[in-house]
């Protein structure tokens, strides 16, 4: 049994790739680098990739830095607080983009599933990290593929989706993942910085989970 994993670098999509190989898949790891201005993450998919021994790790550039994000473009600011609603770190449509880059390299090498570890409780502004969107996702997936079409199945896991993030990290302790070796801040300096969206979720995560976080802040 194969799946595909998206590796972002980040700590849900470890303890989701850590998820799949528990589950008893072969793991082929996929990392978009997708001009993020914080491609310091994707150093870090590499050290993940080696720490869960995957068969094969890819890593696609595709330059999205055309699109308006505090993610990719130079022009709009990371926040330095939470915000809500849909903030301005969205990145248009980029689970759609990043779910069919997956499922284009699932179909290729016959793979059973994709394991994402998009999750909706910490980021619920986030319009395609819902459970309604996923269940979409595996229907168009469902008839998408010379695969489906002939009756095999493509699973799209997503296994955090409803979980706090204090419960992924607890999930991740257990399965004895190296934290260290993921990176969650929106900034891609030599230190996470501890302030930006992804950083706060990230330190009220260990905090609630009453784990220290072995990543470096300023
Ligand atoms: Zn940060």
């Amino acid at each position: 049994m194969k799946t595909v994993c998206l590796i972002s670098g980040g700590l849900d999509s470890f303890v989701s790739a850590g998820i799949a190989r528990k589950d008893g898949y072969e793991l082929y790891g996929l990392t978009i680098d997708y001009s993020q201005k914080h491609k310091k993450e994707i150093e870090y998919a590499k050290k993940i990739a080696g720490f869960l021994n995957v068969d094969e790790h890819k890593i696609i550039t595709i330059d999205l830095s055309f699109l308006s994000s505090a993610l990719t473009s130079r022009n709009i600011k990371i926040p330095e607080k939470p915000v809500t609603g849909i903030p301005v770190t969205y990145v248009p449509a980029r689970n759609t983009i990043f779910i069919s880059l997956a499922l284009a390299y699932a179909e290729n090498i016959n793979a059973d599933a994709i394991y994402l570890g998009i999750n909706h409780i910490d980021y619920s502004g986030y319009p395609d990290c819902r459970p309604e969107y996923i269940e979409a996702y595996q229907k168009l997936i469902n008839i998408a593929t010379q695969k489906t079409v002939k009756g095999g199945r493509i699973l799209l896991k997503t296994p955090l989706v409803s979980l706090s993030k204090s419960e992924i990290i607890l999930i991740g302790n257990s399965m004895h993942l190296d934290f260290s070796l993921s990176w969650s801040c929106y900034k891609g300096e030599e230190k996470a910085c501890g302030k930006c969206p992804s950083c706060v979720i990230r330190l009220k995560g260990f905090e609630k989970a009453g784990l220290k976080d072995p990543l470096e802040y300023k």
